[in-house]
């Protein structure tokens, strides 16, 4: 197979056809800049905005007026906390211990100082008690944040209950739903969400451009000063490239998604039993079935996830080894070697933390593609497991203990 098999689409997916001819029709029309609505050029490039922002809250059933465009993921999680947080002098936050550094380093950040922040612990699986947040949410907390699907390990938050929870004490929720959106169906009504964090990349569209839904009902403060875009949050001229190919990835998921998203569920079953019946010394991470469609995680005692991720990808199969978001160093070219905060928090002794593998499907990776993984992955794990200290050491106890 000299194709590539591409199983990384939480870290981003790739680019959707339709998003693409979006984007190339966008780049061959002649528009101006959409605050121009005093002219023909700036009404064509609102229309545009506009058409996005329809097909970015049909997928999630939000109001128009309830989407704000942002620069991604990170922008709309350090909006949708810090611009909450800005008119409030003190209280309670509560999150939970497996959320992206985007949400992570904002709670580090001294600039929280005046707020307590609790931290909701998941169980083995990844999950969230909600019983748990019963326990610690208090007249004080202002507000919940937690991840609605790790892109790590998989494991899909039982967000209507947290959101019940949250609302019976009158707080404010934010999800992070970056690798959920677009594969799970979410309806941010039903759910009972005030405010949600995606993104364009990992659902198809193209890079550096994102959103959050925010619920009429939310006041919220812009994070930087300039312009009355994006209805006052978000100063700045609009990503309208980026916008136009988010609107058309989203519209393109819409018909059919339970459909596809089902499909998708049962090739990942399929991956992931073809790996439990052929490779020894693994565990999975993550809730078996409370998990992302096409998502399978899993470390290995013995073998290092990134030297199976170069063998994986001289064979043509892209994977990734614990988060792909932090694998190297603030500012520098070096690899982040600690132990993943997510792991260590479902029980993975720090030791094999580096042991880690994600797999991502998307909708267009077809049975043949995990076929093929399966059929080759327990021989490279085998020669990796042959160059192990380790290993070898573990084998010799074995035999020695005739087991
Ligand atoms: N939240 C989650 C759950 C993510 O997986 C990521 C990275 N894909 C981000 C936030 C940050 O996204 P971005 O780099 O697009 O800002």
């Amino acid at each position: 197979m000299a194709k590539m098999v591409y199983f990384d689409r939480v870290a981003t997916a790739l680019l959707a056809p339709e998003a693409k001819k979006a984007v190339a029709n966008f780049m061959n029309d002649s528009v101006g800049n959409p605050s121009a609505h005093i002219h023909s050029a700036g009404i064509a490039a609102g229309t545009y905005v506009d058409k996005s922002r329809t097909s970015v809250a049909g997928l999630i059933n939000a109001g128009v007026n309830e989407i704000f465009f942002t620069s991604g993921a990170t922008e709309s999680n350090n909006l949708a906390l810090k611009g909450f947080l800005s008119e409030k002098n003190s209280g309670e936050i509560i999150i939970s211990e497996i959320e992206h550094y985007s949400i992570l380093d904002q709670i580090n950040n001294p600039a929280l100082d005046r707020f307590d922040i609790k931290t909701l612990k998941v169980d083995r699986n990844g999950l969230v008690i909600p019983e748990k947040l019963e326990e610690i949410i208090t007249d004080e907390t202002v507000l919940v944040s937690v991840i609605m699907a790790s892109p790590e390990i998989g494991a899909v938050q039982p967000i209507k209950e947290i959101a019940r929870i949250c609302r019976k004490h009158g707080v404010t929720f934010h999800s992070d739903a970056t690798s959920a959106v677009g594969y799970i169906p979410i309806d941010v009504k039903g759910l009972g969400l005030d405010m949600m964090t995606f993104s364009s990349q990992t659902l198809g569209g193209p890079m550096g451009v994102g959103a959050l839904y925010v619920n009429s009902t939310i006041s919220l403060n812009p994070l930087f000063d300039g312009g009355n875009q994006e209805m006052g949050f978000r100063p700045g001229t609009e990503n309208l490239p980026g916008i136009v190919g988010f609107g058309a990835a989203c519209q393109a998921i819409s018909p059919m998604m339970a459909d596809k998203s089902s499909r998708l569920t049962e090739l990942g079953r399929k991956l992931w039993r073809g790996i439990e019946e052929n490779i020894e010394h693994i565990e999975f991470t993550g809730h078996r079935e409370s998990r992302l469609p096409g998502h399978v995680s899993f470390w290995h005692r013995f073998v290092e996830g990134e030297s199976l991720l170069l063998h994986l990808n001289m064979k043509g199969v892209i994977a990734a080894s614990g988060s792909a978001c932090s694998s190297n160093l603030k500012g520098s070219d070096e690899h982040d070697l600690r132990a993943s905060h997510v792991l260590t928090a479902v029980g993975v002794p720090e030791e094999y933390c580096s042991g880690s593998i994600t797999f991502s499907l998307d909708y267009y990776n077809s049975e043949d593609e995990v076929n093929y993984v399966i059929d080759i992955l327990p021989e490279i794990v085998h020669r990796l497991e042959a160059m192990s200290p380790v290993y070898e050491d573990y084998m010799k106890q074995r035999e020695k203990h005739g087991r």
